[in-house]
C-alpha cells in the first residue's frame, strides 16, 4: 500500500457528507477475539457446524461447550481497540452517521458508539427456544451446559444469530437504509463471504457510494466493489487517516 493512499482515504473522508462503516470480526482481532477466517481464524479449530442452527437444536450441549470458550469465557475480559475508538470519534465530531457490524462482542458500542446497527445480534442476552424470554447472559450460569430457562426449564441459545436463523428485522431494515443513503462506505475487517449480510456494501456500491476498504489481505470486495483498498491493521490504519484528518493534511 501507498503512503499516498491513506492521504487519498483522509481526502474522502473529508468529501463526503453520509459516511457508514460496515464492520467485521477483523476490527476485534487486535482487541484479542479470533476471527473466523484469516490468520488464527477459529476456523482453524472448530467446525463451522456448532454455530448451524439446526446442529443446536440436536446437539445443544456440545454447541454451547465451543460457544462458552469461544464467545464467553473471555468476552468480558476485552476491551475496544484504536479502529473502535476512531469511530466513535468520528461519530461524536459528525464525520459518521452510523456503524453496521457483523461482530456480536459490543464493543462498538463499549468504545462509545451510539448509532451501531448488530446484523447479527450481540451475545450479551440468551433467549428461552421454547417460550421465547430473553434473559441478561451475566446473569445466567454457563457451569453446566447447556443452560436452561428459568422460567420453563427450556434451552437457553445465545441471543445472536446462528447459520440458518433469520436477521433481526430492525437491525436488517436500519442497515439496508443506512447502506443505500450514504456516499461513502468504509469496509473494514471483513472477508466478505457471510450471507444476506455481506450484500450491504453492494446495496451501498449501487446506490453511488464510494467503497473505502481496510484489511490484512484481500477480501470478496476487493477488485471488485472496492474503490480504495488499504492494506494492514485496522488499529493501525484508522488513527493514522484521523491524524491526518485532524491535522487537514490531506490536500
Ligand atoms: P471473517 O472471520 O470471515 O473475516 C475476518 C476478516 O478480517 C478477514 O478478511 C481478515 O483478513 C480480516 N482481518 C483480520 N485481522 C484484521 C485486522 N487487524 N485489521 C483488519 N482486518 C483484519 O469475519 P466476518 O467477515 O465478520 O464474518 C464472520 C462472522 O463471524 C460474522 O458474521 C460475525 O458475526 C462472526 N464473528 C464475530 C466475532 C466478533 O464478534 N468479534 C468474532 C468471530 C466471528
Ligand atoms: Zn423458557
Amino acid at each position: 500500500m501507498k503512503e499516498s493512499d491513506i492521504v487519498k482515504a483522509a481526502r474522502l473522508i473529508s468529501q463526503s457528507k453520509r459516511i457508514c462503516a460496515f464492520t467485521g470480526a477483523g476490527i476485534s482481532a487486535e482487541s484479542g477475539i479470533p476471527p473466523f477466517r484469516g490468520e488464527g481464524g477459529l476456523w482453524n479449530k472448530y467446525d463451522p457446524v456448532i454455530l448451524e442452527i439446526g446442529y443446536f437444536i440436536t446437539h445443544p450441549a456440545e454447541s454451547w461447550e465451543a460457544v462458552r470458550t469461544i464467545f464467553y469465557d473471555f468476552f468480558h475480559q476485552v476491551k475496544p481497540n484504536p479502529a473502535h475508538d476512531v469511530l466513535a470519534r468520528w461519530e461524536a465530531s459528525g464525520i459518521l452517521s452510523a456503524v453496521i457490524t457483523q461482530n456480536i462482542d459490543s464493543l462498538h458500542t463499549q468504545a462509545g458508539s451510539k448509532k451501531v446497527y448488530e446484523f447479527h445480534g450481540n451475545s450479551d442476552r440468551l433467549v428461552c427456544i421454547d417460550c421465547h424470554k430473553n434473559f441478561k447472559s451475566n446473569t445466567i450460569s454457563l457451569e453446566t451446559l447447556p443452560p436452561l430457562c428459568p422460567v420453563c426449564y427450556g434451552i437457553l441459545k445465545p441471543d445472536f444469530v446462528f447459520f440458518g436463523e433469520g436477521i433481526p428485522p430492525a437491525a436488517y431494515q436500519h442497515s439496508t437504509h443506512v447502506a443505500s443513503d450514504c456516499d461513502l462506505m468504509m469496509i473494514i475487517g471483513t472477508s466478505g463471504e457471510v450471507a444476506p449480510a455481506n450484500h450491504i456494501p453492494h446495496i451501498a456500491k449501487r446506490s453511488g457510494a464510494l467503497i473505502i476498504e481496510i484489511n490484512r489481505e484481500p477480501s470478496q470486495y476487493t477488485g471488485t466493489i472496492t474503490d480504495l483498498y488499504l492494506e494492514g491493521k485496522a488499529g493501525e490504519l484508522l488513527p493514522l487517516i484521523d491524524e491526518l484528518i485532524n491535522s487537514n493534511y490531506y490536500t
